[in-house]
């Protein structure tokens, strides 16, 4: 059994978070520290630490997570422009929640990560 992290409470409801979507596989909620104007987190509902721990048995949960990506930039609005989805695994990427995340960062220019 992995150990849980926050964010199984916030899938649970168990502290107040501003979800903004949630349905049998996957839980989306905005970033607490938000490094651009739309900052949210897209999460499996089952805890996965890392992507290191991702397997075959995952794959309908985190193809959903690009699914739920698209429709909530979508939503917010930051479709045409563009955005940026970040997965952070272990130290050197800066993982600092270990349950499987996917960063969906937009509205404004981003910048280039990697030239
Ligand atoms: P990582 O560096 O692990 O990829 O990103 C973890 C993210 O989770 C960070 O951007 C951090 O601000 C966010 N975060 C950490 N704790 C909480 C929390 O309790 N609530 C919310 N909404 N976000 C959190």
């Amino acid at each position: 059994m992995v150990q849980e992290t926050i964010f199984s409470k916030i899938i649970r409801h168990e502290i107040p978070t501003d979800i903004i979507y949630q349905d049998d596989l996957v839980t989306a909620f905005r970033d607490i520290s938000p490094q651009a104007p739309t900052h949210i987190l897209i999460v499996p509902n089952k805890q996965i630490a890392t992507v290191n721990d991702v397997t075959a048995a995952d794959e309908q949960a985190l193809g959903h997570l690009f699914v739920v990506a698209a429709q909530i930039a979508k939503q917010e609005g930051i479709d045409e422009n563009g955005y940026r989805l970040i997965i952070n695994c272990n130290k050197d990427a800066g993982q600092e929640v270990f349950h499987l995340h996917m960063h969906l960062l937009g509205g404004k220019n981003l910048g280039q990560l990697v030239n």
